[in-house]
């Protein structure tokens, strides 16, 4: 693709449609620019827009992704609201930003995917030649492009990426924080989600092949998934319930106060907000073949919390049951193949 900044003016600017109806009605056609408020919007792709300020960005850049799945549509409309408020300039970014709406054919049938999970194939190895190419293959090699190149021309950038769950939390709005560097901004990732509203930080054990896991793994990111509540339909979401998320985007996009001691991420407005509890894996619960059982209600919420000789899972040669508890269960999910996560025990850290 050609650089932004020798791309030809939007012949229809998005503003008249907006973000999300444009992406739902296949509007785009082809990479183009406007500005307005002295910010730069270029629309990149299908439901990727990057806004930049015209004057020289002081502030470090924020990627905000939605749709990964197509039917966590809660996440979609509010950062389509957030976009809203930068075109008809409510809201001033100070930062370069990148919105992405992930995955435009499956939010077009509000599926969560097509042919298979993208938030599983976003790995340093993909290529189409390395894997049967899926309709998400495709979708994960343009993201994984779309955010490179992104990074190449603004530098070091914060990462959520937003989802709803299937079901049901006992923490409603949780945080997946990636398999961490040395060095990771844990300190200053965790202020940020205690300013979002967030309720839970669970560190991964491992480097994984989500959208947040690469971000951080190759681009070195502060990258976290976000799971802000339950799955509903277009037009049925409840935006209230994101009412912290969006106070502390909103303040992260504009403030303007010069930080030098730090990457400036930290507003200082509401640096009270409570750090979130912090929980590590303890165990991946694996299916182990025909005869494994998940032994927990289908409809268990995640966070249910398992004291000292509980069974969780068994087969026909081995069970599993709590010890050094309390354990919390975590996406439970025993109809995956042989081999397979079938859902996370996890610890809350001291
Ligand atoms: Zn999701």
């Amino acid at each position: 693709m050609r650089h932004p900044q020798s791309l030809d003016a939007c012949p229809t600017p998005l503003s008249d449609a907006g973000l999300l109806a444009a992406t739902l009605q296949g509007r785009f056609t082809s990479p183009c620019y406007w500005t307005f408020k002295a910010q730069r919007f270029t629309w990149l792709s299908e439901g990727i827009l990057e806004i930049v300020p015209v004057s020289e960005a002081k502030h470090e850049a924020l990627v905000l992704s939605a749709g990964i799945h197509g039917d966590e549509t809660a996440p979609i409309e509010w950062v389509c609201n957030i976009v809203q408020g930068l075109m008809s300039g409510k809201i001033i970014s100070t930062r370069p930003l990148l919105v992405i709406l992930g995955h435009p054919a499956a939010m077009r049938v509000q599926r969560r995917y097509l042919d298979e999970n993208l938030n599983r194939l976003f790995k340093p190895t993909l290529t189409q030649s390395q894997v049967k190419p899926t309709r998400e293959t495709e979708v994960a090699h343009r993201l994984m492009t779309t955010v490179s190149d992104f990074h190449t021309r603004h530098g070091n950038f914060i990462h959520l990426d937003l989802h709803t769950a299937i079901r049901e939390s006992l923490i409603e709005q949780f945080a997946i924080v990636p398999q961490s560097h040395p060095g990771y901004r844990w300190e200053e990732g965790l202020q940020l989600l205690g300013r979002c509203g967030i309720g839970a930080a669970v560190r991964q054990s491992k480097v994984s092949s989500t959208f947040s896991g690469w971000t951080h793994d190759r681009l070195n990111a502060l990258s976290f998934t976000l799971e802000l509540g339950k799955v509903a339909p277009f037009g049925e979401n409840d935006l209230s319930r994101l009412a912290s998320l969006d106070q502390a985007i909103r303040v992260q996009l504009t403030h303007t106060e010069t930080d030098t001691t730090s990457a400036n991420t930290a507003p200082a407005r509401s640096e009270t907000a409570p750090l979130p509890p912090v929980f590590e894996v303890a165990q991946e619960i694996i299916q182990t073949g025909e005869s494994f059982t998940l032994e927990v209600a289908e409809d268990i919420p995640n966070f249910t919390r398992f004291d000292n000789g509980r069974r969780v899972w068994s087969d026909r040669n081995q069970f599993f049951q709590v010890e050094n508890g309390p354990l919390y269960l975590l996406f439970p999910n025993p109809k995956v193949p042989k081999g397979q996560r079938a859902g996370l025990l996890i610890r809350r850290c001291e």
